[in-house]
């Protein structure tokens, strides 16, 4: 039997707001414990909450963003647990009346596009954080987190597999940072995904039983824990077993997911609206005001680099993946106007430097002046093309090409007298080359390059040097 895997993200963005959802408190992250804290958020009886207004601006623009249907009027409500990181006993939340419904994000998968529906984003505050001991048995509670401005992203069970729900979550990601609300890293958990999977045999058109994934801080772990799902489900119904739904744990290191406890049901937590906060009404021109706030958005723009610049799809995608990287982008070709040439030395030379230290371009100390200054030196055939890769790190950190270039003389040689000594001696001192050459494996002529490019320490013209050589073996 062959079955397929059906897969809805839950996916909570932490608010890039300055103050918490309901009170004054910094949300700065990695301060001293407990020390941004006030009675409202460490839930002191008589307090009252605050909304936030800054915190609906952001869930509009998010909405706004992703084609979602804004509720004129939303409410909060009280969501009841108890957990010792949770100072009132209950989370505010928003439950039946979410701000935002609908809408959808579109993915790209194996060049096919998608849209994957939105059931609805919601604001609610986030709790507070508890550190337990390894050496005792004691466990501490930090408060700074607690109220502080999350959305909670709810999508459709439209993906049909791992790659899917990957390229769903970097889809969020891009237009959460594009939008400036949300830093999107998922190792400090200021975007935290749990994932909804069940299986079912192809072609049928009823849902399996679901179970709940959580614990997966990387878009690694998000692919990895999915792969061990699928086939751990297949394997129960093939055993004809079922599939218990519950929420599971990830565990990284052994790379399994384990059972963490029964899924709770809606009623378990006693929804119901706030008493201490009105509804929020949201008018067309608070709507409206917002939009004139969106920046182009990644889709959008990918398109537009595609017709304008000319750029393949794929090299698209990945520069507007960022926003950062795209304006990186769009000053290195306004300056230079070889779209492709930018868009190449991007893609390799610049995205492993940033890929190394997992860094965003505006983190690093390479300028597009810089850069375009390398890139002018390679295309009007200054430096040759290993030079110009030698020297990019430095460059990268900050350095200026045109004068490494000139302290360290490596200005290419395409003087064709200099270059065809130096062609002579080398294929004098390979005999045996020149002969298989000459014999019809012209492929050996790479090998006389190269060691015409070792000689020069990567300086000559490799052109100029093809040309001699042909000549020189030709004769
Ligand atoms: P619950 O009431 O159990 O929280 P919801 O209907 O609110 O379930 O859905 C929670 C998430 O689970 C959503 O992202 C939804 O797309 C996803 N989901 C719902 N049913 C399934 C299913 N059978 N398989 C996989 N995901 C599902
Ligand atoms: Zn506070
Ligand atoms: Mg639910």
């Amino acid at each position: 039997m062959d079955f397929e895997a059906v897969i809805g993200l839950e996916v909570h963005a932490q608010l890039l707001t300055k103050s918490k959802i309901f009170c004054t408190c910094s949300t700065e992250f990695g301060a001293a414990p407990n020390s941004h804290v006030c009675p409202v958020c460490c839930g002191m009886p008589g307090t009252l909450p605050v909304l936030n207004k800054r915190v609906v601006d952001f869930a509009i623009k998010l909405a706004l963003a992703t084609n979602a249907r804004i509720n004129p009027v939303s409410v909060f409500a009280r969501k009841n647990y108890f957990y010792p990181d949770l100072p009132k006993g209950y989370q505010i939340s928003q439950y039946e009346l979410p701000l935002a419904e609908g809408g959808y994000i579109e993915i790209e998968v194996n060049g096919s596009k998608k849209k994957i529906g939105l059931v609805r984003i919601h604001m609610e505050e986030d709790a507070g954080k508890l550190i337990h001991d390894e050496t005792r048995p004691v466990s501490y509670v930090d408060l700074n987190r607690t109220g502080v401005p999350l959305l909670e992203i709810v999508s459709e069970p439209d993906m049909r597999s791992p790659e899917e729900a990957v390229a769903y979550l970097k889809k969020l990601r891009s237009i959460l940072r594009y939008l400036e609300i949300c830093d999107g890293n998922m190792e400090e958990g200021s975007l935290r995904c749990d994932a909804n999977i069940s299986v079912r045999p192809k072609g049928s058109d009823t849902f399996g039983t679901k179970v709940e994934l959580k614990n997966m801080n990387s878009f690694k772990h998000v692919q990895k824990a999915l792969e061990y799902e699928i086939k751990r489900q297949i394997a129960l119904i093939l055993d004809g077993k079922e599939v218990v739904q519950e929420t599971r744990l990830f565990d990284v290191s052994r790379g399994i997911t384990q059972s963490m406890r029964g899924k709770e049901e809606a009623h378990d937590y006693r929804y119901f609206p706030d008493p201490d906060l009105v509804p929020i009404e949201i008018t067309e021109s608070w709507i409206e005001e917002i939009a004139e706030t969106l920046p182009e958005l990644p889709d959008a723009k990918k398109e537009r680099f595609i017709k304008e610049y000319n750029l393949p799809e794929y090299d698209a995608e990945i520069i507007t993946s960022s926003r950062k990287l795209a304006e990186f982008y769009e000053a290195c070709v306004k300056a230079f106007p070889k779209p492709k040439l930018v868009s190449n030395w991007i893609m390799t030379e610049v995205l492993r430097e940033l890929n190394k230290e997992g860094k965003e371009i505006d983190e690093t100390a390479l300028t597009p002046e810089n850069f375009v200054k390398l890139l002018k030196l390679l295309d009007e055939g200054v430096i040759s093309s290993p030079v110009a890769k030698k020297i990019f790190p430095e460059v990268y950190k900050g350095a200026d090409p045109q004068k490494i270039v000139e302290e360290k003389g490596l200005k290419q040689e395409s003087d064709e007298a200099a270059l065809e000594a130096i062609c002579q001696k080398i294929l004098e001192a390979n005999p045996k080359e020149v002969e298989k050459y000459r014999q019809g494996k012209k492929n050996v002529i790479g090998f006389f390059v190269g060691q015409v490019m070792r000689e020069t320490k990567g300086k000559a013209n490799p052109k100029v040097v093809n040309q001699i050589l042909t000549r020189l073996l030709e004769q």
